[in-house]
């Protein structure tokens, strides 16, 4: 079985946009993996298909019902479904390289895609919806974090990646920060390539790209040096 992604969103039409590009675009056509994008209106009240109401308690904006939300889960993913549903939220548990892993070692994820002021806590408890976030700072919509959930595990399975080596030493694979690149021209504006690089001997160049992780780690995320986060 292929990793399968269901996304419940307001704008499917999203879907699968900048995915269906390059790498995780081939790996789509080529059946290494599978999305759909389900919209949650479909599940919305009356004649307007409404899913959002004004907040219990006052204040501004708008929350997705949990009504609505929990109609859109119950008719688009099996009770015994083994994928994790995740939330895509500001709250979440951060994103990080481990976490990506994990979840591209299983069978897909489905992820429910918040709008407005975000979704009613309670169909959060009822589903047993995962909190995911991309990171300290506000999107007006789940669907962009929800790509980036998708892009950074896609191009980690199976046959996605050229070689398999190129997603291990990259940065946060040892909580470390990748290694300069290069390639030709060999001198550019007055710049050449490192001298190593160019020597042959595979021992130094793999010294000098060891340490040069090890400096840009120091200088701009030493926090990476002492965490265990991955
Ligand atoms: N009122 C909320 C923010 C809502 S933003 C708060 O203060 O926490 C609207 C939607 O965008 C959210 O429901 C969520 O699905 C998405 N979103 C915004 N920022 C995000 C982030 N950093 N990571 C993941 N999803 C995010």
């Amino acid at each position: 079985m292929s990793f399968s992604a269901t996304i419940l969103t307001l704008y499917p039409d999203m879907f699968p946009g900048p995915l269906g590009m390059s790498l995780s675009g081939d790996a789509l056509t080529r059946g290494v993996w599978s999305l759909e994008a389900k919209n949650i209106r479909d599940h919305g009240l009356g004649r307007h298909r409404t899913v959002d109401d004004t907040p219990a308690g006052g204040g501004p904006g708008m929350v997705i019902r949990c009504d609505v939300l929990a109609s859109a889960i119950d008719a688009n993913v099996p009770e015994n479904d083994p994928r994790p549903k995740l939330l895509m939220s500001p709250r979440g548990k951060p994103l990080t390289q481990a976490y990506v892993r994990e979840l591209a070692a299983g069978p897909g994820v489905v992820i429910v895609c918040g709008r407005f002021e975000g979704v009613d806590e309670r169909v959060i408890e009822a589903r047993g919806l995962q909190e995911v976030s991309i990171g300290d700072y506000v999107l007006s919509g789940g669907e962009m974090a929800a790509m980036i959930v998708l892009d950074s595990c896609v191009r980690l399975l199976p046959g996605v990646m050229g070689k398999e080596a190129s997603g291990t030493e990259e940065s946060f694979e040892s909580n470390r920060l990748e290694y300069p690149h290069y390639t030709r021209p060999r001198e550019w504006e007055g710049r050449p390539i490192p001298d190593v690089l160019l020597s042959g001997n595979h021992a130094m160049i793999e010294r000098w790209r060891r340490e040069e992780s090890e400096r840009i780690t120091r200088e701009r995320r030493p926090d990476l040096l002492t965490s265990e986060r991955g």
